[in-house]
C-alpha cells in the first residue's frame, strides 16, 4: 500500500503494466485513470480488510431510492483519503495531469435532480458519522438523457455511461435475488392458518452491482450503495424457445426483462404512466429487501423478530413503498408470522420523507395495472387499507372526509403517499415551511390520526463535495483563517464572522471568487465555445426547468433591463451575466419552450451593440453534479425564485451559500432557514409569502393584513 510519493509512483506505474499490460508511453487518459481507480479501490479493500471486526454489528440503514446522483468519485476519494496532493504531485513527475484523469470518469446521471443528490449527500454523511448505511437503487443502464442545445432548442442524447464500463462497480454475481411478477395467487388451509402460493409468475433476476461509499477521514466505514441490474433467470426460457427455432420470442422475452433496469424516467414531477415503471419500483424494493434478509440471516439470527432492531429501512418519495407490503409479505409468506406481529415489525422498520406538495406529484396506480402485476402484493395492501380502515371507524365516526381522504385504495386507484405514511414510523418533510403545509394542508386528516408520526427534517448537503472539493481555493483560504476543523464539522464556518470587517481577508475572498470565475470561463469556453467575462456579475439560475421554479420570471426580468437599457443605456451600471442551466423533461412542452426562450434572448442581447457590452444571457449545456463543481464557486448571485410553497426545500440554494453566492430568492423551502441564518440584511427576498399564495389557490384574492404568515 502506497504512503508517499515515491511509493505511489511505483505502485501506479506496476498497476498500469500488471493491470493493463502496457507502459506509460502508450497508455491514454482511460487507462491511466483506470490504474488509478484501481489505486484507490486496493486502498478501500486494505482498510475494509483491517476494519471488519469493528464492523456490522450495529443496525443497518438502508437507504430506499430510485434515483442516485453521486457524481464523480475519483477525486472525491482522494480528498477523502487526503491523498490528493500526493498523487498530483506524483502524477506530475510522470508527465501525467491529475485533471485530464478527472475528466475521464462518466457523471453517473442515476437521478434527476435534487432528490436524487440528496439520496447521494446522505450516503456520504452517513458514512463519515460512522452510520452503517446503505444505498438501495436501480442500475439503469441509461442514465438521465445528456442535453445538448441545437439552434436554441434541448436535444436529449441517450447517456451511454456505461460504454467504457463504469471501474467503482463491482458485479456480485452470486448475490443475485430472483423477483416475481404476474402470476396468480392460490390460497390454501394449513393447520388452520391461510396460507398464500403465488404461481405461474415470471421471474427477472436481480444482479447486484455495488459501489463503495467512502467518507472523509474516517476510512474505516466504507459503505455501499447497491445498484440492481434487471436479467434473464438464467436463460433456459430462452433456450426453449431457441430450440424451437423462436429466436423472435426468446430475444423479446430477454428484452423485456432487460428493459426493467434501461432507463431512468427523465421526469421529476410527476408520475410516468407505465407499467414499466411499477415493474421498476417493485424490481428494486424486492431484490433489495431479499438481500437484507438474507444478510440479516447470515448473521445467525434466525428470527426476524428482531428485525425492526437490527434493519432500518428509508424510503426516498413514494418511489419504494412497496417495502411496505414486500416486507409484509416476507415476514408472513416466507417466515410463517402472523398478521399483527408482521405489521410492528414492518412499521418500525420503516421510515418515510415526503418531497413535495404538488398534487400531480403524488403517485398512484390504477387497480387493474397493479393487481395484474403483483397480485400478492396488491392483496397485502388491501388488507392494509381495510384494516386502517376499521380502526379509522372506531375513532372517527363522525368524520367521513377524515375516513376518505385516508383511504389507500380509492377511485380505482392505489394512492402510494397514503401507504407510506400508514406503514411508517416516521414521516418528514425536507424543510420547515415544507414540513408545516404538510401537518396543516395536504396531510392533515393523517395529522390528526398519526401526529406523533410527523416530523421535520430540512434537506442539507454535504460541504466536503460541494466546498472543499469542489472550490479548492476557498478552502484554502478558510482553513488558513480559522483552521481545518470545519471540514468535519460545517458549524466551525460560523468562525469566519470575526472577519467580517478583515480587509485582507475580504480581498482575498474577492480574488478567489475572481479565480473561480475564471475556472468556469475556461470551461464554457472550451465545451460550448463561448466568452464569459469574468469581471462581470455572474447571476446564476441552474436547477431543472419548471415552472414553478420560474426560469421565465428570470427571463423577464431580464428582457425589463434589456429594453431599459436601450433607451438609456446608463441605467446598467455593471456588466451582469446571466447563467442559466438545467434539463427540461423530454415531454414538458412548457419547460423545452423556455429553454428556446432564453436561448433567443441571448442572441438578441449578443447581437445589439448597444448593450452587448454590458448584458449578456448563456445556457449551459447538460447542467449534472459535474457542471455544478464548477458553477456554484462561481457564482456571485444565486437565484431561488421558486412561487412560495413550491419548492420542497431545495438544496441548490445550499450549495450557492456555501460558495459565498448572495441568495435572490422567495420565502420558500429552506430559503426560509437561510433568512433566518443569515439575517435579512445578508439575503434578498421577495415576493409573496407561502400563506399569500395558497390563499391566492383557493380564493383567488390576498389574505386580510392582519393573517400572521406561515
Ligand atoms: C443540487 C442539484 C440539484 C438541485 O438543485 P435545486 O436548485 O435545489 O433545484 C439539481 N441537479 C443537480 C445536478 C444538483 O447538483
Amino acid at each position: 500500500m502506497f504512503t508517499d510519493k515515491e511509493s505511489f509512483k511505483q505502485a501506479y506505474l506496476m498497476k498500469l503494466i500488471e493491470g493493463e499490460g502496457i507502459n506509460l508511453n502508450d497508455a491514454t487518459h482511460w487507462d491511466q485513470f483506470v490504474a488509478l481507480v484501481i489505486l484507490v479501490k486496493e486502498k478501500m479493500s486494505y482498510y475494509r480488510a483491517i476494519n471488519q471486526n469493528s464492523m456490522s454489528q450495529g443496525k443497518q440503514v438502508y437507504y430506499f431510492s430510485m434515483e442516485f446522483l453521486i457524481g464523480r468519485l475519483l477525486l472525491n476519494y482522494l480528498v477523502n483519503f487526503k491523498i490528493e496532493d500526493l498523487v498530483r504531485e506524483g502524477l506530475a513527475e510522470l508527465n501525467i495531469n491529475l485533471d485530464d484523469l478527472l475528466e475521464q470518469e462518466a457523471d453517473p446521471g442515476l437521478g434527476n435532480g435534487g432528490l436524487g443528490r440528496l439520496a447521494a449527500c446522505f450516503l456520504d454523511s452517513m458514512a463519515f458519522l460512522g452510520i452503517e448505511g446503505h444505498g438501495n437503487g436501480i442500475r439503469y443502464k441509461y442514465g438521465l438523457f445528456e442535453q445538448k442545445i441545437v439552434a436554441g432548442n434541448q436535444v436529449e442524447v441517450a447517456d451511454n455511461w456505461l460504454k467504457n464500463g463504469y471501474p467503482w462497480e463491482i458485479r456480485k454475481q452470486n448475490r443475485a435475488v430472483v423477483v416475481k411478477f404476474k402470476g396468480n395467487i392460490r390460497t390454501e388451509q394449513n393447520e388452520g392458518r391461510l396460507t398464500f402460493y403465488h404461481e405461474n409468475y415470471e421471474q427477472v433476476l436481480a444482479v447486484p452491482y455495488d459501489v463503495p461509499i467512502l467518507s472523509y477521514e474516517n476510512c474505516s466505514y466504507i459503505n455501499n450503495l447497491r445498484l440492481w441490474s434487471a436479467e434473464t433467470t438464467c436463460g433456459e426460457l430462452d433456450l426453449v424457445c431457441f430450440n424451437r427455432g423462436e429466436f423472435n420470442q426468446a430475444t423479446s422475452f430477454k428484452s423485456e426483462v432487460e428493459a426493467i433496469s434501461y432507463i431512468l424516467y427523465p421526469d421529476d414531477s410527476s408520475r410516468a404512466g407505465r407499467e414499466l415503471r411499477l415493474k421498476q419500483e417493485y424490481f428494486f424494493v424486492a431484490a433489495g429487501l431479499g438481500s437484507i434478509v438474507r444478510s440479516y440471516k447470515k448473521k445467525g439470527i434466525n428470527s426476524l423478530q428482531e428485525f425492526s432492531r437490527r434493519v432500518a429501512v428509508h424510503i426516498n418519495d413514494t418511489h419504494p413503498v412497496l417495502c411496505i407490503p414486500e416486507l409484509m409479505r416476507i415476514l408472513m409468506d416466507e417466515e410463517g408470522m402472523g398478521w399483527d406481529e408482521s405489521w410492528n415489525i414492518t412499521v418500525n422498520t420503516m421510515s418515510f420523507t415526503n418531497h413535495t406538495i404538488m398534487p400531480e406529484a403524488m403517485e398512484k396506480w390504477p387497480i387493474d395495472l397493479f393487481k395484474g402485476l403483483l397480485p400478492r402484493i396488491y392483496l397485502i395492501i388491501e388488507e392494509i387499507d381495510r384494516r386502517f380502515k376499521e380502526s379509522l371507524v372506531r375513532k372517527f365516526l363522525d368524520n367521513e372526509e377524515v375516513v376518505r381522504n385516508t383511504q389507500i385504495l380509492k377511485d380505482g386507484y392505489v394512492w402510494m403517499v397514503n401507504l407510506a405514511i400508514i406503514g411508517s414510523s416516521s414521516v418528514n418533510g425536507v424543510a420547515k415551511l415544507h414540513t408545516e403545509i404538510l401537518k396543516e394542508e395536504v396531510f392533515k386528516e393523517y395529522n390528526r390520526i398519526f401526529g406523533y408520526k410527523f416530523n421535520n427534517k430540512t434537506n442539507g448537503v454535504n460541504h466536503r463535495r460541494f466546498l472543499l472539493t469542489a472550490n479548492p481555493k476557498l478552502s484554502r483560504l478558510i482553513t488558513d483563517a480559522i483552521g481545518p476543523s470545519w471540514k468535519e464539522e460545517a458549524g466551525e464556518l460560523q468562525k469566519l464572522h470575526g472577519l467580517k470587517n478583515d480587509r485582507s481577508f475580504l480581498e482575498q475572498l474577492a480574488k478567489v471568487k475572481y479565480e473561480n470565475k475564471c475556472r468556469l470561463a475556461e470551461r464554457v469556453k472550451t465545451k460550448q465555445g463561448i466568452d464569459l467575462d469574468p469581471l462581470s456579475i455572474f447571476d446564476v439560475q441552474v436547477k431543472r426547468i419548471h415552472a414553478y421554479k420560474r426560469q421565465l420570471l428570470n427571463v423577464l426580468k431580464i428582457m425589463h433591463l434589456y429594453n431599459k437599457a436601450i433607451n438609456d443605456p446608463e441605467s446598467l451600471t455593471t456588466s451582469h451575466t446571466f447563467i442559466f442551466g438545467g434539463k427540461a423533461a423530454p415531454g414538458y412542452h412548457y419547460a423545452k419552450t423556455v429553454i428556446k426562450l432564453i436561448n433567443a434572448l441571448s442572441q438578441k442581447i449578443e447581437h445589439d451593440p448597444k448593450v452587448n457590452q454590458k448584458l449578456k444571457v448563456v445556457f449551459l449545456e447538460n447542467f449534472n453534479v459535474t457542471q455544478g463543481e464548477f458553477i456554484y464557486p462561481a457564482a456571485d448571485i444565486s437565484e431561488q425564485i421558486s412561487t412560495a410553497s413550491k419548492e420542497a426545500s431545495g438544496t441548490g440554494n445550499m450549495k450557492f451559500m456555501m460558495n459565498g453566492a448572495l441568495t435572490l430568492g422567495t420565502l420558500d423551502g429552506a430559503n426560509v432557514e437561510i433568512n433566518e441564518a443569515v439575517g435579512k440584511d445578508n439575503i434578498f427576498i421577495f415576493g409573496l409569502t407561502a400563506e399569500q399564495v395558497l390563499h391566492y389557490t383557493r380564493y383567488g384574492g390576498m389574505p386580510t393584513p392582519t393573517l400572521e404568515r406561515v
